[in-house]
C-alpha cells in the first residue's frame, strides 16, 4: 500500500483555485505529443495492438491515402473475441471506430474536458490550422494537464469513487473478463486471488493480450499484481502523481479496515474534476456578477463624489475637447457646463505660461500618464488665480487613450499664506524691509551679477546715531515709528534693483548694485545722510537723527560677501568715531577722494598756517591698577565753518596730497611738548603715543625728524611710542626693518596699531622690533557677544606675550569688556569706558 501522508500541505485559497481554473487554461496544441501512431486499414488487430503496447499509447489511427478513416483504441480491443484465434488477425478496418472525431489544436483543455463528458469519446484527433494531424488527445492528457493541482490536493480519492468495482476470481477466463468489461462499462477489473491478494486487468492489458493473441488463459495468470492501492483518504493529487509515476491508469482504493473499496482511474479523476470545474465556474461567474453590481454601485458613488467634490473636475476626450465638468468647476472658474462642453481648456489659459511649460506638461502626461503642478488660470471674470492641477490620462482596456481627467483646486489662499510665511522668514516684521537672511541671499546674487558683468558694487552699513537714547527716553513705540519712517526713506532713496535691509536694531544695509564708480556710491551715501537728517515727527515729537555710514566696494575692498559686510561695518565705526553724521569708505584712499569735492584740500593747506589743528588726548591705563600710564595724541581740525573735523575725514586727503608730512611733524612736536609740560608738572613716568602715517614713516629721514622733535621738546625718546599700522610694515619690508631699527636704537617705543584688521600675521611681525600691540576695537566691541572675537582676543594676547610684546586693548567701552581683558592678562586698556579723547586741560584732571 502506498502511504498517503507525504504530501505538500499548503492549502490553496478558493480564489487561487478559480484563478487556476480560469487562467491557466492551455490549448490542446500545447499539450499533445506531436506524434501520432498510425497504421493502414489492413493491419491485423494483433499488429496494431503490438504497436500500441510498444509505444504505450492508448490508440492507433487508421490512415488510408493520408486520410484518417478511423481509430482503434483500447476500448475497441474489448470487442475482440478472445475465444477465436483468427479474430486477432482481422484487419483493423473491421474493428476500428469511425469516423474519427477531431478537435482543433487551438481548443482549450477546459472545453475538451466538457466534450469528453458529453460525447463519451475518449480519444480525439487534434488537427492544426492547416488540417495536419498533430496528435491524439485522451482523457489522460486532460487530467495530466489541467492546471488544477489545487483542487486535486483538496480532495481525497474516495470522493471520486464510483462504486462500480468489478471483481473476478483468479480462475475466470479472459473471455469472461472481456464480457464483464463490456457489459458493466468498466475499463478494468480486479482479480482476487485465493491468498487474499489482488491483481488488475485493464483495457490496456487487453490490448497487450490481443497482441500476444492469447486465448484460453485464466485472468489469474494474466493480471498485473499486486494491485497498487492507496488509502481512501489520499488526495487526488497524490493519486494522480502515483499513476503518472508508475505509468498506470488505475489504482485500488482501500478502506481504513483494509478491504477494497474500488478502483479509480484517470477518467474518474477527470469526471470529478469536471463537476468541480463547473461549480467553480458558476461561483466565479456569480462573483463576477457581484463585482459588476458593486462596480455599478461604485460608479454611482463616483458620480456623487464628482458632483459634490470641492475640487474642480474637468473631463476631456483624447482630443482635449471638454466633455464634462462638475459643479465645483463652475464655482471656481465661473463657467457653466454648457459654456465649456465642446470647447478646449485653452479658454481657461491665463497666458502666464509659455509654450515650453505646456510642452513639458504634455511630455510627462504621455510618458507617465499623469501630471501635477501649479498653474495660473483665468476665471470667466478675467481674474487670474493659481491652482494646483492634476491631470490623468485615461485609457480603455486595450490601452487606447480615451480621456483626460483634470482635477484642480484654487490655491490662492495657500499661496497667500505661503507668501506670508516666506515674508516672515525673509522680511523684517517692523519695517517690511528684507532681513539679514534675505540680504545675504540678494548680496550673493548681486555679487555674482557684478562678477559676470565686471561691474562694481557698494555695500553701505547704515547706523543711526544715538538711536538708543531716543528709544530709552521716549519709549519703544516712538522708536519703532522712527525706524519705520527711516526704513521708508531709505527704500525710497535707492533704485528698485538695490536692496535695503534691516539687520536688527538701528542697523541697516544697502546694497547698491551696478555703480559706475565709487564716487557714485559716495554721492548716494551723502544723499542718504541728508535725507535721514530731515526731522521725523512722531507723537508730537520732532526727532532729528543723524546717521553714520560705512561703505565697502566690490571688488576693490573684497570679493567676498562676508568680508564686504565686515569691512563696511569697520568703516561705519570709523564714521562714528569721526564724529557721527558722516560716512566712511573702508579703503582710506577713497575717503580722501570723497572729500575732494568739498575743496578741503585748499583749506587743509592753510590749516597749519592758521593753527586750526589741535591735539586731543586719550588715556591709556594699566589694566590691573587702572592707573593712567600714557596719553595717545589724536589730531583734530577745528574748521571755521565745519567745526571740529575728525581725523578720518582729512588724514587720508592729507596723505594723498603729501600734506601729512608737515602735519605729522607738527603732531609729533606738539605731542612731545605737551608730554614735557606734564612731566614738568610732576608726571615724570607718563608716556606719549603718537600716530604715524604711512607716508610720514616712509620719509627716508623720518628717524631723524622724530629724534629732533623729542630732543627739542626735551623729552626722552624712551617715553614716546610711535603707533604704526600693519599695512605700513608690509609695504617695503627691508626699508621698514632698517627704519624701525633706527627708531628703536634712538629709544622710541614702537606699537602696532589697529591689530587684526590687516594681515594679522603674528609670525610675520616677529621680524620687526616691536614693543606693543594694539588690538583693534572691532574685536573688543563684540567680546561679550561673539565667542569667536573673544577667542581671537585671548589668543592674540597669549601670542603677543610669547613674542615679548605688551598688549593694549582699544575701544574698551564697558566694565565687562575690561573684566574679560583683565582675566586674559591684557596689559593696557584704552577707551570710552575710561575717557574719550579730550583736550589737554581736561586730560590733566585724569592724571
Ligand atoms: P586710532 O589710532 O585707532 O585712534 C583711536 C580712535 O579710537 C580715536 O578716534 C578714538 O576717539 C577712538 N576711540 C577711543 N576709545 C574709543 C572707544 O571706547 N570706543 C570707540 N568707538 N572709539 C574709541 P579718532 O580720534 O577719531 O581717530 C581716528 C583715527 O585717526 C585714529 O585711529 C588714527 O588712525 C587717526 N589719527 C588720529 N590722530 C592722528 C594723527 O595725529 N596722525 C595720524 N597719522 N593719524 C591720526
Ligand atoms: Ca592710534
Ligand atoms: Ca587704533
Amino acid at each position: 500500500m502506498v502511504d498517503s501522508g507525504a504530501e505538500p500541505s499548503t492549502l490553496p485559497t478558493g480564489e487561487a483555485i478559480i484563478d487556476s481554473l480560469l487562467t491557466s487554461d492551455v490549448s490542446l496544441g500545447q499539450i499533445v505529443k506531436s506524434f501520432v501512431l498510425e497504421c493502414s486499414p489492413d493491419t491485423p488487430v494483433c499488429e496494431a495492438a503490438r504497436r500500441m503496447s510498444e509505444m504505450r499509447v492508448s490508440s492507433i489511427l487508421v490512415v488510408e491515402a493520408d486520410v484518417a478513416i478511423g481509430i482503434w483504441t483500447e476500448r475497441d480491443a474489448l470487442a475482440v473475441d478472445f475465444t477465436k484465434p483468427d479474430s486477432f488477425l482481422r484487419p483493423v478496418r473491421e474493428v476500428m471506430s469511425s469516423p474519427v472525431r477531431t478537435v482543433p489544436a487551438d481548443m482549450k483543455l477546459q472545453a475538451l474536458a466538457g466534450r469528453f463528458r458529453e460525447e463519451q469519446v475518449r480519444h480525439y484527433l487534434v488537427i492544426d490550422a492547416d488540417g495536419r494531424r498533430c496528435g491524439v488527445v485522451s482523457q489522460t492528457d486532460v487530467v495530466l494537464n489541467q492546471g488544477i493541482e489545487h483542487y486535486l490536493r483538496l480532495r481525497s480519492v474516495d470522493s471520486v469513487v464510483r462504486g462500480r468495482l468489478q471483481v473476478l476470481p483468479e480462475t475466470a477466463t479472459l473471455a469472461q473478463m472481456a464480457a464483464l468489461m463490456r457489459t458493466s462499462v468498466v475499463d478494468a477489473v480486479v482479480v482476487s486471488y485465493a491468498d487474499g491478494a489482488w491483481g488488475i486487468l485493464t483495457e490496456r492489458d487487453v490490448v497487450r493480450l490481443v497482441a500476444r493473441q492469447c486465448g484460453n488463459e485464466t485472468v489469474g495468470t494474466l493480471a498485473s499484481r499486486p494491485l497498487l492501492t492507496v488509502d481512501q483518504n489520499t488526495s487526488l493529487y497524490r493519486v494522480r502523481t502515483l499513476l503518472t509515476e508508475n505509468k498506470l491508469r488505475h489504482i485500488g482504493v482501500v478502506r481504513d479496515d483494509g478491504t477494497l473499496l474500488d478502483i479509480v482511474s484517470f477518467s474518474d479523476i477527470l469526471s470529478g474534476m469536471e463537476l468541480v470545474y463547473v461549480q467553480e465556474l458558476q461561483l466565479a461567474l456569480r462573483e463576477r456578477d457581484e463585482a459588476l453590481n458593486i462596480s455599478q454601485r461604485n460608479l454611482h458613488l463616483a458620480e456623487k463624489v464628482i458632483e459634490s467634490s470641492l475640487e474642480g473636475i474637468m473631463i476631456t476626450d483624447a482630443n482635449s475637447t471638454i466633455v464634462s465638468v462638475n459643479p465645483a468647476f463652475t464655482r471656481l472658474t465661473g463657467y457653466s457646463a454648457e459654456e465649456v462642453v465642446g470647447k478646449t481648456p485653452a479658454l481657461l489659459s491665463s497666458g502666464r505660461h509659455d509654450k515650453a511649460f505646456y510642452d513639458e506638461m504634455w511630455r510627462q502626461l504621455h510618458e507617465n500618464g499623469h501630471w501635477q503642478g501649479e498653474v495660473w488660470n483665468r476665471r470667466k471674470s478675467g481674474e487670474i488665480y493659481p491652482e494646483l492641477l492634476t491631470i490623468a490620462a485615461i485609457s480603455d482596456r486595450d490601452g487606447k487613450l480615451t480621456h483626460y481627467a483634470a482635477l484642480f483646486s484654487d490655491i490662492t489662499e495657500l499661496k497667500e499664506s505661503e507668501e506670508r510665511i516666506r515674508h516672515l522668514a525673509y522680511y523684517d516684521a517692523l519695517t517690511g524691509l528684507p532681513n539679514r537672511r534675505l540680504l545675504e541671499d540678494r548680496l550673493r546674487v548681486a555679487l555674482a551679477h557684478a562678477h559676470r558683468n565686471h561691474r562694481q558694487l557698494a555695500l553701505l552699513f547704515i547706523d543711526l546715531d544715538r538711536f538708543k537714547r531716543i528709544n530709552d527716553s521716549l519709549g519703544h513705540e516712538v522708536g519703532d515709528q522712527l525706524l519705520i519712517t527711516i526704513a521708508q526713506r531709505l527704500r525710497d532713496s535707492v533704485r528698485e534693483d538695490d536692496t535695503v535691509a534691516r539687520m536688527g536694531g538701528d542697523e541697516f544695509i544697502a546694497v547698491l548694485s551696478d555703480i559706475e564708480t565709487p564716487e557714485h556710491a559716495m554721492h548716494i551715501a551723502r544723499r542718504l545722510i541728508d535725507i535721514l537728517r530731515q526731522p521725523v515727527y512722531v507723537d508730537g515729537h520732532e526727532l532729528v537723527v543723524t546717521t553714520s555710514i560705512g561703505m565697502s566696494i566690490y571688488p576693490d575692498d573684497s570679493e567676498d560677501a562676508a568680508l564686504l559686510l565686515k569691512n563696511a561695518d569697520i568703516a561705519m565705526y570709523r564714521a562714528k568715531d569721526s564724529g557721527r553724521n558722516s560716512f566712511q569708505l573702508y579703503a582710506p584712499a577713497m575717503n580722501a577722494r570723497s572729500l575732494e569735492h568739498l575743496a578741503l584740500e585748499n583749506a587743509l593747506h592753510r590749516a597749519l598756517e592758521r593753527e586750526e589743528f589741535e591735539l586731543y588726548f586719550q588715556p591709556l591705563l594699566d589694566a590691573g591698577s587702572a592707573r593712567v600710564i600714557a596719553a595717545e595724541a589724536l589730531l583734530r581740525w577745528r574748521h571755521p565753518d565745519l567745526g571740529l573735523v575728525p581725523p578720518a575725514d582729512f588724514i587720508p586727503l592729507a596723505e594723498e596730497t603729501g600734506l601729512i608730512i608737515s602735519i605729522g611733524e607738527w603732531v609729533l612736536r606738539s605731542a612731545c611738548e605737551q608730554l614735557a609740560q606734564w612731566q614738568r608738572q610732576g608726571h615724570g613716568a607718563l608716556r606719549m603715543s603718537v600716530n604715524i602715517s604711512a607716508r610720514q614713516f616712509h620719509q627716508h629721514d623720518f628717524a631723524a625728524i622724530a629724534g629732533r622733535c623729542a630732543q627739542q621738546a626735551g623729552v626722552n625718546a624712551q617715553q614716546v611710542t610711535l603707533e604704526l599700522t600693519e599695512s605700513m610694515l608690509m609695504d617695503d619690508a627691508l626699508e621698514t626693518i632698517r627704519m624701525l631699527g633706527q627708531l628703536h636704537s634712538q629709544g622710541f617705543g614702537i606699537a602696532m596699531d589697529d591689530f587684526g584688521t590687516g594681515y594679522s600675521s603674528l609670525s610675520y611681525l616677529k621680524r620687526f622690533p616691536l614693543d606693543e600691540l594694539k588690538i583693534d576695537r572691532v574685536f573688543i566691541r563684540d567680546i561679550e557677544r561673539s565667542q569667536e572675537d573673544a577667542a581671537i582676543v585671548s589668543a592674540t594676547i597669549g601670542l603677543a606675550h610669547s613674542l615679548g610684546l605688551r598688549v593694549v586693548a582699544e575701544g574698551v567701552e564697558t566694565a565687562a569688556q575690561l573684566n574679560y581683558l583683565q582675566r586674559q592678562g591684557c596689559d593696557f586698556v584704552q577707551g570710552f569706558h575710561f575717557s574719550a579723547p579730550v583736550p589737554a586741560a581736561e586730560f590733566e584732571k585724569l592724571l
